[in-house]
């Protein structure tokens, strides 16, 4: 074996294992068996135009040469990015741990306590320092948090009052400016009319319905919002404030005044700046909305013996499941960030906390008495971090900082505005002074640090917060570490076992990906610093971009988009600037196959459309007869269909060149849903099945690990005639000729992680990319194969064969009363997680294994399956005392003196002998969802639960 080819360490199989995959498939080559499964009329012709794989020591020296081209300047530039110190041990212990960043969105409780507890943690920190009643587990971004409010409210009031006609926001001039933009786009298709200004001459009137206030505003001034909340409050206009979470550990908190949302970033808890993401944003709201929260809840519930579990809370857990009725598409968050800067409160406390606020506080005001001793004159009259100065020699200033190494807020050519941070020294200060000084000419002279408070008595935080235990316990890095593991051992993630979700591609995360990431030159650049100082970034982002075109068979690629349902939403906003464009704005419908995930609907009703569902045949495929009908019938206004492709059934349509025909022939757009790309790339692509714009999840198909939920990048790839549309941004310019306004808050989105997909397409190079393709298939189409008999696939195409993944139909076993999820819960007995419980179709496991699982790991996930189906034939509906209904058995369980069940100890926990080797003990028996619903608690127990206990 070539030891240095990457292929063979991402792909699981090898060349001695196909004589018996391909004999129990019944093929007699991987070339047949793709013949059989992939239309030839969608067959590429040639092989990718990339270049051949790299090895990981190549790419990794690569990384280092281009890190060299980012320099890394002390930014003070803010607008809601901050240089932050991602604690050793957070960046050792998690962020760079497989057990952490490879798990998958805790759907399965009970094998993944040890996150859910860690956003419980965040969603604790988030209410206690915002002062609100409940908190998200995170949503993408600060612009989105705030786009998520502006709808929630709209929402509600549309709900409340039957459409009066309050359809105005207001948005303060204080706002970032990357946030305004993100506003424009997500107003417009759904008729909110936004209205921009200055706070303190806003008039009340009844035509609005909420309002959006930044806290301090986008250069530092700290604004007294109570009277203006109790007039919004009294003129029945909800409130919603954006607010940097370090400031509100010393400023008074927007929960005080009564308002209604906040929302912010945590990047600055520990998460490295990346330029511009991945970091974890917030969304604190009252109880009373909490059926409309965006994104997801963790919430405390009870499990089957009644100890404390946690699980996803509010049965819907996730507003896209409500398609079109959705409010949000919101499905991957950040939860790898929001464990991150959980954690970073955890490690340092609320006395840590005040430590660091305090600092970076007394530092502006050193910058401050220092700068007005020398003549200077600095305009916010209240502030915590960031100041605004007023100079004379812009122009040198500029000169004397760049030449030290320093970014600062050029706001205008007489104010330049700075924002301080965790990372600024007492020698940072002093440097930023004297680059004023040499700019003006002015001598340096003995400075009176000013007495008078910075931030008036009114605006103090007055109330304590991180009082819970969790918060007062890890301070110490022994303590910290035990406790990072003490969670991580209650979760199931890729360093124990496959995970085979489909449509989630659940494939290797590779190290040599990963490592780059705790670089300094990749994790140290503010989004909004000159191009030229991010040269390096700029290379891989161009580079991935071109990748992305080449495999898609596209012209142009957004990295903008933070996750999928963030693509799809971008593609549709595209389709739609581009009807607007030839004078079709009227074309609003949107044809969705029923098959579809949730969040394809609830994107196109965000994008302004309307929402026509279509139906499958009975093979599982678009109904072409249907399809045709309802195009006709729609044919005036038809703006686009949105097509999973290969389908979430786990087929390649044959008739799909006819669907996207017969769409573009009546004047649509075809958006083509990428989440199931791992079966195409090398093979097929979005251009040759006729499609015009699809997303891609690099979370899937392209190695960025899932993190428990997040991160996630969703870029979109476009046909020519698309190419202008793409998003821009209003700080760094972004995007077509005639972009849509910003979909994210950075200009290209998550661009640290962008670097595991470069490397992934990199090292694997054209035709280990292709391999890999072939390598989901073969292993999809040997599991399926593996199982014939024992289960029964939904669909396949007509050849008979599955594309990556397959749906086994656990609907017969209710005879037995054997429901889908006791097999869920039972593949934990046997060390594995689930495939996906019920998606696309009720009573259903979709699974997926990915290239990169062993034929020895498909086998013992066929053996266990294998095994539950054994005992699906012992179960009986007059016997509910089984060892399926009882899954998943715990450690308590099995050591409990009392052993009441009709079957042994060794059948529970051990029912295969590879299971003792790798023994994985689930934390906690099945959740009580119903429970834990009707009494919901989405923060940390209050610190009176344990002066009681
Ligand atoms: C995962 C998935 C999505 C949503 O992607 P996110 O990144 O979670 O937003 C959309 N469609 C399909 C078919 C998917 O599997």
């Amino acid at each position: 074996m070539n030891t240095e080819v990457f292929a063979a360490r991402h792909i699981g199989i090898s060349e001695k294992d196909l004589p018996q995959m391909l004999k129990t498939i019944g093929v007699d080559s991987v070339e047949q068996l793709i013949h059989e499964t992939i239309p030839d009329d969608i067959k590429l012709k040639k092989p990718l135009d990339l270049p051949a794989g790299i090895s990981e020591h190549e790419f990794l020296d690569h990384l280092q040469e281009l890190a060299q081209k980012n320099k890394v300047f002390k930014t003070y530039i803010g607008l809601g990015y901050h240089e932050s110190l991602t604690p050793s041990p957070i960046k050792r212990n998690i962020l760079e741990n497989a057990g952490w960043y490879t798990a998958y969105t805790p759907y399965q409780a009970e094998i993944a306590q040890g996150r859910l507890e860690a956003l419980l943690n965040f969603q604790t920190m988030v209410s206690d320092l915002t002062g609100m009643e409940i908190a998200n587990a995170s949503l993408l971004d600060e612009s989105t948090a705030a786009a998520e409010a502006m709808t929630m409210l709209f929402e509600l009031r549309n709900r409340q009052q039957k459409k009066d006609n309050a359809s105005k926001f207001f948005v303060s001039e204080e706002v970032l400016p990357q946030t305004v933009s993100l506003l424009e786009t997500r107003a417009i298709p759904l008729g909110i009319e936004l209205v921009i200004g200055n706070h303190e001459t806003f008039d009340f009137s009844s035509e609005y319905y909420g309002v959006l206030l930044q806290y301090p505003g986008k250069y530092g001034q700290v604004y007294d919002y109570g009277s203006f909340v109790e007039k919004a409050k009294a003129n029945e206009i909800k409130v919603a404030v954006a607010a940097d979470i370090l400031s509100l550990v010393l400023l008074k908190a927007p929960g005080e005044w009564g308002v209604d949302v906040v929302v912010g970033t945590t990047q600055r808890f520990g998460i490295p700046l990346g330029y511009g993401g991945p970091h974890a944003a917030f969304f604190a709201t009252k109880e009373e909305y909490k059926r409309s929260i965006p994104g997801r809840i963790i919430g405390v519930t009870k499990d089957t013996d009644g100890n404390r579990a946690l699980r996803m809370a509010l049965q819907t857990r996730e507003q896209h499941i409500k398609r079109d009725k959705a409010t949000s598409n919101i499905c991957t968050a950040q939860v790898l960030l929001a464990v991150m800067a959980g954690m970073y409160a955890v490690y340092h406390g609320p006395e840590g906390l005040k430590y660091i606020a305090n600092k970076v506080h007394k530092h502006a005001r050193v910058l401050v008495s220092t700068l007005e001793s020398h003549g200077f004159q600095q305009t916010n009259t209240a502030y915590f971090d960031t100041i605004t100065v007023k100079v004379k020699q812009v122009e040198k200033l500029k000169q004397a900082t760049e030449g030290k190494g320093i970014n600062l807020n050029y706001v205008d050519p007489e104010t330049v505005s700075i924002s301080l941070n965790e990372a600024v020294s007492d020698q940072d200060v002093q440097v930023l002074v004297s680059c004023f000084l040499e700019a003006h000419n002015i001598q340096r002279k003995e400075a009176n640090i000013a007495k008078e408070e910075a931030i008036p008595t009114a605006l103090q935080r007055k109330t304590a917060f991180l009082e819970h235990e969790v918060f007062n316990s890890y301070h110490s890095e022994t303590e910290l570490m035990r406790y990072i593991k003490r969670l991580e051992r209650k979760d199931l993630a890729l360093n124990h076992s496959m995970i085979s979700l489909g449509s989630c591609t659940m494939k290797l995360n590779a190290a040599s990906e990963m490592l780059p990431l705790s670089w300094p030159h990749w994790g140290n650049i503010h989004p909004f610093v000159p191009l030229e100082q991010a040269q390096g970034y700029q290379d891989v982002l161009k580079s991935l971009e071109d990748q992305l075109n080449v495999i898609t068979g596209f012209s142009a690629t957004s990295l903008q988009p933070n996750s999928g349902a963030q693509g799809e939403y971008a593609g549709l906003m595209v389709i739609r600037a581009y009807h607007e464009s030839r004078g079709e704005g009227h074309r609003n419908i949107c044809l969705i196959p029923a098959s579809a995930h949730g969040t394809n609907p609830a994107s196109a009703v965000m994008a302004g459309m309307k929402v026509v569902v279509t139906k499958t045949d009975e093979r599982g495929n678009i109904d072409v007869a249907d399809l045709e009908e309802k195009v006709q019938l729609h044919a005036e206004n038809l703006a686009a269909l949105m097509v999973t492709y290969p389908s979430t059934h786990g087929v390649f349509e044959s008739s799909i060149k006819q669907i996207t025909q017969l769409i573009h022939d009546n004047g649509g757009q075809v958006y083509m849903d990428g989440a199931n790309m791992n079966a195409q790339v090398g093979l097929t692509n979005p251009a040759t099945i006729g499609a015009d714009v699809c997303h891609l999840n690099l979370h899937k198909t392209f190695a960025i690990p899932h993190g428990g939920g997040g991160p996630g990048v969703g870029p979109i790839c476009v046909a020519e005639q698309l190419k202008p549309f793409l998003p821009s941004n209003p700080v760094i310019k972004t995007g077509g000729k005639e972009a849509i306004t910003a979909i994210s808050a950075a200009p290209w989105g998550s661009a640290l992680v962008c670097l595991i997909s470069y490397g992934y397409i990199k090292m694997l190079g054209a035709e280990g990319l292709t391999n890999a393709t072939k390598a989901a298939i073969l292993n999809a189409n040997y599991i399926k194969d593996r199982l014939k008999g024992k289960f029964d696939v939904l669909y396949t195409g007509e050849r008979g064969r599955a594309a990556h993944e397959m749906i086994i139909d656990c609907r017969p076993f209710k005879a037995n009363g054997v429901e889908v999820t006791d097999i869920a819960k039972r593949l934990i007995d046997y060390g594995f997680h689930a495939p996906t419980v019920s998606f696309p179709v009720a009573g259903t496991l979709m699974i997926e294994p990915t290239e990169s699982e062993s034929l020895a790991e498909l086998d013992r996930f066929c053996n266990a399956m294998i095994s539950i189906r054994e005992e699906i034939d012992e179960a009986s509906a007059d016997e509910p005392n089984n060892v399926l209904k009882n899954a998943p058995h715990t450690l308590g369980m099995i050591t409990n003196d009392i052993w009441e069940h009709p079957y042994s100890r060794q059948k529970a926990a051990f029912p295969l002998p590879y299971v003792a080797e790798n023994k994985f003990w689930p934390s906690i028996r099945r959740t009580d969802e119903a429970f834990g619903d009707r009494n919901l608690i989405c923060t940390c127990a209050p610190i009176e639960a344990y002066a009681e206990a």
